[in-house]
């Protein structure tokens, strides 16, 4: 049977915005040791503002219209910055065959142009040469029937309190924080520079972050850590690394359904503040418990 201090405990957490599914992780949130945060959406704001515009053989405000066309039906925060940026009045073209490449970004024919939108290695599979850009963001390329047809520049801010959450968890005691991210190495690094991260994995794929969890855990394994390793993500291509994870947690004001589906425990705020609150409480239940 399950101590009745185990429901006091998952009710106080619920109070706090932190849902829990089951006695089980309340149990291994106690005994979480190992950190590991997806970047775009859980520590930064996923909000980008695009913050430059270069284009090639068109003007910016063509290169911004086929952008935001492309992605007309991407959830990615991406795509809602881009789409913001073309405030303009929707038009009739046609948006057909669109292919939303994890990782990468949007293909799409706009009236009966391929338009491609995302990032080098999105160019890359596609054997079109960009033009390197010296500013720091997110650069997202657009190539146009084959063409390198410009780049857009983007940048997204951390979250208030995520320097405060990573020093939080270091305070509990945990022993490493992570960060993994699909973006750029230099952008990766930046923000992990500004919130204390002990280690920053970039330019990985969806599937690469299963592996990278993979390997950490491995790891703790192999050195006889009685620890338990937690990833926080929010976006639909977390749930796979959410489900792998010792305490898979989603943040559920912004997150997708997928993740809340794949996920032990739920952080209704976006605050990543949320997990170190959440992790002193699981402790103090274990206390009272044991
Ligand atoms: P993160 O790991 O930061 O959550 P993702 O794995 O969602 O990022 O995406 C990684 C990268 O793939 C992005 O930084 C971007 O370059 C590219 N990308 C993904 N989706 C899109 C999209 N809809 N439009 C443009 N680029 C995209
Ligand atoms: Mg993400």
């Amino acid at each position: 049977s399950i101590p009745l201090s185990f429901f006091a405990g998952l009710g106080g957490a619920s109070r706090q915005g932190v849902l829990i599914k089951g006695s089980n992780y309340l149990e291994a949130l106690a005994s979480v040791d190992t950190v590991v945060f997806d970047k775009t959406g859980t520590l930064t704001k996923g909000v980008f503002e695009v913050t430059a515009v270069h284009p090639e053989k068109m003007d910016e405000k063509q290169l911004l219209h086929l952008a935001a066309h492309v992605e007309r039906f991407s959830t990615h925060p991406i795509a809602a910055s881009l789409k913001a940026a073309y405030r303009n009045e929707a038009d009739d073209c046609a948006v057909e065959d669109i292919e939303e490449i994890a990782g990468h970004g949007v293909r799409a024919r706009v009236n009966d142009h391929k338009i491609s939108v995302g990032n080098s290695r999105m160019m890359e599979a596609e054997g079109i040469s960009w033009h390197d850009c010296t500013h720091t963001g997110t650069i997202i390329h657009v190539a146009m029937d084959g063409e390198y047809a410009g780049h857009i520049v983007i940048s997204d801010v951390v979250k208030e309190d995520s320097a405060k959450a990573v020093e939080a968890l270091h305070r509990n005691g945990v022993a490493e924080v992570f960060m993994l991210t699909g973006d750029a190495e230099k952008v990766a690094a930046e923000v992990a520079g500004k919130l204390g991260i002990d280690k920053v994995y970039s330019e990985l794929l969806p599937a690469d972050k299963v592996t990278k969890v993979e390997e950490l855990l491995a790891a703790k394994q192999a050195a006889g850590s009685q620890g338990k390793l937690a990833f926080v993500g929010d976006g639909i291509n977390d749930a796979p690394v959410i489900s792998r994870a010792d305490v898979g947690i989603a943040m559920g004001a912004m997150g997708s359904d997928a993740a809340i589906e794949a996920a032990d425990v739920v952080l209704m705020d976006d605050n990543p503040l949320q997990l170190a609150k959440a992790q002193r409480l699981a402790r103090k239940t274990m206390r009272i418990v044991r």
